[in-house]
């Protein structure tokens, strides 16, 4: 699990400047929910070696009744599926009526909640920030976010209990998830079917904006199979693991829909959270995209793409809704998804119908394609003679007038699968040789359903 950090504050003391400079890292993922979500945007971020998910929040102004109305809604959303709460003040605009509201509110929270003074560049930051001791929520914190000063500190306090805190929760977790294994294992020694359980079970978290209809399709594979519903214990932004098989093979969904019920959800939280979603495919192994056939691929939809090929996992996707259309229109449906999927051509898509059942059961097929081919075992002599054949069949170009070459290949890790090749002036290959080579291994070793990350390594 990744650490949530929320941005509050009023509007104006740089949220959004913190938030951008945390994000604005090579890869790091930033989404817009409009709509959805109001004003809230989202990113996954990697500064200074520290990853995490960051929240920014709009804003609250503390004009609002009690600040519980609309406006600041979401802002309460976020607070409530943070881990850390970073309240930012304007160090030169001094204490405001409206920081003390929000201050009331944080109070009462169960959080850890940090009060961050910005624009601290300039001026003498003691004295300007002392008047914030008056929030009564502990030390202040300086930092110039539009000069990146005081960012790392900051992060380093903030973020390290919290990271410490999460990894020995996962591993409750993990002994969670052990002991629904052997929960499930038990149940079905009645069968004699206990080989099949020797293998881990495969993760598959069910994603897609709301509506799409990942409840319905969630509902239609436990329906057709059987089910133990686990109720468990947990914060509202966690989605529910589900066990289940599935021709002898066990899977564990990751319900972000919601349709297993917590016992006790608050009812603050939405239907649709994107951190949920963020974490879901983080802890997955096989990311199932649900779209919608008659929505056609929205900017959201692209967003969460974006999130689940960031994380490299394996992906099918879902085009839901296809009962009902006629043959004109699902040609124009495909030839669009043709035109804005290109980029995920490695993921297959499926036309089912969660209502119907229709196409329900193939997307198994490939979801198990999916996850072999991530996890998959390559030999060094294998990918080596495919890398000297790719190389045969069309030559790397030259630079400079100097042929770049290829050496040596070698496995560099699983899921998703990387290969590292060696070789002279390989850092100056250009894009489409690279993309060349990818479809070659992808080919060759019969790869499907998950990316390929290829590194280049100069020298042998
Ligand atoms: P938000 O409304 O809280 O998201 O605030 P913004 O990030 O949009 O920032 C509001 C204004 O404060 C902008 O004009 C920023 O350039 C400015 N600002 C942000 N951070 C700093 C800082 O560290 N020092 C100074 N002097 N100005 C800053
Ligand atoms: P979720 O928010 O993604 O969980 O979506 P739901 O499963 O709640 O579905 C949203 C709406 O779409 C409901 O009214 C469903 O009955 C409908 N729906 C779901 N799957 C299908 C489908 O395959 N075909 C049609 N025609 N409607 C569907």
């Amino acid at each position: 699990m990744l650490p949530v950090i929320a941005l509050v504050g009023r509007p104006n003391v740089g949220k959004s400047t913190l938030f951008n400079r945390l994000t604005r890292t090579r890869d790091a993922l930033v989404a817009d929910f409009p709509g959805l979500t109001r004003d809230r945007k989202y990113g996954q971020a990697n500064y200074d070696g520290y990853e995490f998910i960051v929240v920014d929040t709009g804003g609250i102004d503390g004009s609002e009744e009690g600040i519980e109305t609309e406006m600041a809604e979401q802002s309460l959303l976020a607070i409530e599926e943070a881990d850390i709460v970073l309240f930012l003040v304007d160090a030169r605009a001094g204490m405001t009526v409206a920081d003390q509201a929000i201050a009331n509110h944080l109070r009462k929270q169960e959080k850890k909640c940090f009060v961050v003074a910005n624009k601290t560049d300039g001026i003498d930051a003691d004295s300007y920030c002392a008047e914030f001791f008056q929030l009564s929520l502990g030390e202040v914190y300086h930092i110039a976010a539009a000069h990146g000063r005081g960012i790392t500190q900051l992060l380093e306090i903030t973020l390290q209990p919290v990271i410490a805190e999460l990894s020995a929760e996962n591993e409750a977790v993990a002994n969670d998830d052990e002991q629904l294994v052997d929960l499930y294992s038990e149940d079905d020694e009645t069968d004699g079917e206990q080989q099949a359980f020797a293998d881990k079970p495969v993760k598959l978290a069910i994603i897609g904006r709301p509506n799409v209809g990942k409840s319905t399709l969630t509902n239609r594979i436990l329906g057709e199979e059987r089910v133990i519903v686990y109720d468990m214990p947990g914060t509202t932004r966690d989605s529910i693991y589900i066990p289940m098989t599935r021709n002898d093979k066990e899977y564990i969904l990751i319900d972000t829909a919601g349709v297993r019920k917590r016992k006790k959800v608050s009812d603050v939280v939405e239907k649709f959270s994107v951190i949920k979603t963020l974490q879901a495919i983080e802890d997955s192994n096989v990311v199932l995209l649900v779209v919608d056939a008659r929505e056609g691929i929205s900017d959201q939809d692209l967003s969460l793409l974006g999130f689940a090929l960031n994380s490299g996992r394996s992906l099918v996707v879902a085009v839901n809704k296809w009962d009902g259309l006629d043959d004109y229109v699902k040609e124009r449906i495909k030839t669009e998804l043709d035109r804005r999927l290109g980029f995920i051509d490695f993921a297959r898509l499926h036309f089912i119908s969660a209502l119907h059942g229709t196409g329900v059961g193939h997307l198994f097929e490939s979801v198990d394609e999916a996850y072999e081919s991530a996890t998959k075992r390559i030999s060094t002599a294998m990918l080596r003679r495919i890398m000297d054949m790719a190389q045969a069949d069309h030559q790397p170009p030259l630079v400079r007038g100097r042929r770049v070459k290829l050496k040596y290949a070698h496995a560099g890790g699983y899921n998703p699968p990387r290969i590292v090749i060696h070789g002279n002036q390989v850092h100056d290959l250009p894009d489409s040789y690279k993309r060349y080579l990818m479809n070659y291994y992808r080919k060759a070793l019969k790869i499907m359903g998950t990316p390929i990350k290829i590194e280049f390594r100069e020298g042998d």
